[in-house]
This record gives structure tokens, sequence and C-alpha cells, in this order.
């Protein structure tokens, strides 16, 4: 088994999806969060929005990982901070799907220039903002020469958010061919890498099944999700420090590890590096609690032999072994 860590690496303005300036304080923590990953053997992918492939000083922080070799830089594109700005500032635009392909291409496009001019190379990884993803965005990820997508969380709607639909999806990756996002296809050139969320029970399908029955109209009105929730009968748990202690992602990495999966993915926000900027880490101990997650988590995969990979090379292995 592979792991990949994925971290959404954007500015500071949580939620600011009008605003008009942005800053990049949170980026000067990441020095302490890779001091975790060089001391565990892990290569994380940072997918980087435009304020912060732009920013002088995140430039410097994040070029001096990279000239080491210790680490990847991919794209993270937020529309809203991401120019041209052609679209109404709202909720509904902040979702890079709900935007025509043209202007998709457009902010992809310069958001990939400006990684290549700072960076000095062409990304190949990529995630949305708000994992708002659509066939659209992958053929112009295609066009642009992107290999991996990660925008994809499994067992999860984002309808009320205006966002995509992912609840039938599973985590195990795939490959497959734009415009055809959520089809498996052996053949396909571009690879499906869904940022880990699992059930703690073993059965997936019927996990799946009855979560979604719940969730239903039905469902919520009689609450019927908490108590299961409650009765331990099902728990739908992300492979993230932000929502997840290190007990329960060691739980569901042994669910994993029993079902054979080659590649799972870790994944969070640099913004929660910084208690009061992203909604999961909102004090100083919240601060020290993520850090001691990330430890506990990898001391963990260290000792079963995990070897944790930079995303495109996760894609690789997942394109050389023709996984389906
Ligand atoms: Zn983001």
């Amino acid at each position: 088994m592979h792991l990949v860590v994925t971290i959404d690496t954007e500015e500071d303005n949580w939620g600011g999806y009008s605003d008009a300036t942005f800053s990049v304080e949170n980026i000067k923590r990441i020095p302490a969060l890779q001091e975790i990953f060089n001391e565990h053997n892990v290569i994380p992918t940072y997918l980087v929005t435009y304020p912060v492939a732009t920013n002088r000083e995140s430039i410097e922080i994040l070029r001096v990982i990279l000239q080491d070799g210790k680490c990847e830089i991919g794209m993270h594109c937020h529309p809203w901070s991401t120019p041209p700005f052609e679209e109404d500032r709202n909720t509904h635009n902040s979702m890079l799907c709900n935007l025509p392909l043209e202007l998709q291409h457009k902010k992809m496009s310069v958001l990939h220039e400006a990684i290549k001019s700072n960076f000095g190379f062409s990304a190949t990884s990529f995630r949305a903002g708000r994992w708002g993803y659509n066939g659209n965005t992958a053929i112009v990820l295609e066009k642009l020469g992107y290999r991996v997508d990660t925008s994809i969380t499994p067992f999860t709607d984002w309808s009320e958010y205006q966002g995509p639909d992912f609840s039938k999806m599973s985590p195990v990756p795939y490959r497959f061919n734009p415009p055809e996002i959520f089809t498996r296809n052996q053949e396909g050139e571009m690879t499906e890498i869904p940022a880990t969320i699992g059930y703690l029970q073993g059965n997936y399908e019927l996990c799946n099944l009855i979560d979604r029955l719940l969730t239903s109209q039905l469902g919520r009105r009689f609450h019927l999700k908490g108590l299961l929730n409650k009765a331990r009968l099902i728990n739908k748990v992300g492979l993230s420090p932000e929502a997840t202690d290190s007990h329960n992602m060691i739980k569901l990495m042994n669910v994993f590890m029993r079902k054979k999966y080659e590649v799972v993915n870790m994944f969070f926000h640099s913004t929660s590096l910084q208690a009061g900027l992203s909604v999961f880490v909102k004090t100083k101990e919240g601060e020290i609690q993520f850090f001691n997650r990330l430890n506990e988590y990898f001391a963990f995969t260290s000792k079963a032999g995990i070897k944790a990979v930079k995303l495109s090379e996760a894609g690789k292995i997942l394109q050389g072994a023709g996984n389906s």
C-alpha cells in the first residue's frame, strides 16, 4: 500500500468568495509541518492556489522544499482567487464546475502558467477548490497536460452547497478518460485518486446504501443517521487530521489494508496550520492536537511499512499496474 498526503495550500481567507484581496500568512507554518514529514520520510504534495503561487515569500518557502526533492507541487484552483474574474463573485460561482468550460480553461491556464514561471516546471496533479469538479474541468486538465486528479470525495454529496454529488463514488482509485470522470476505464489516460473517505465497517456497498437512505428526506426527518452513528452501526470517517483523530484514522487504515487498497490519500488544508483560519482548528491547543495527530498517524504508517509517495508518483504506480 502507498500513502499520498495532499494539502490544499491556499490563502488565509477561508470562504472569502467575494474578497478583493488575499493574504497568505499561514504558508509560514509550512516549514514546521514539513519537519514532521521529513522525520517520517513522507513526501507531501502541496496543491497551490493562485495567491500562494504568486506571492514572493510563499514561493520561496515552497521552492526550498521542492529543490530538496522533499515535496511535489500541484494545482489547486479556487476560481474566486484566480484571474480572470469574468463571473459574478458569489457562492455558486465559487464552484469551478459551475463555470463555463471556456472560463475554467482561462483560470486554470493562468494558474498553471504561474506555477510554471515561479517554480520552473509544469504541474501534473490537481484538486478543485471546494471539490467543485466536473467533466469540463477534466477536459481542461487533459489539455494542460495533467495526469492525476484528486477532486472526488467518496460517499459525499455537495449538492446543498451547489457542488457535485459524489455520494456513489468509492475511495478506490481508477483510470479514466475526460469528460467521463466517473467511468473507470482500464485504458484511461488520467488517474483519479479520491480523497480517502471510508466506513469503519467492512461492507462498503451496504454502508453506502444505508448512508444514502439515512441522508434522504425521510432519514433526516427521523434523525436516523445520528442514532446509527451513536450505535456504531455505520461510521463514515475521512483520512484527515482536521476531522478525525489518529485512533480512527488508524482504524480506517486497518480496514483499507484488509481490503488491499493500493493507494490511500490523506487530505487537509494549509489554513488548518494556523488557529482561527479554517473551520477545523480554532485554538492554539487545536494546533498542537493537529500536529500530534499527524505524528501518531505517521508513526503507524512507518511501522506498517506503508510508503509515502508524491501524488504524481502514485498516479504512475496505478497506471503502470493497469489498475482499475
Ligand atoms: Zn481550497
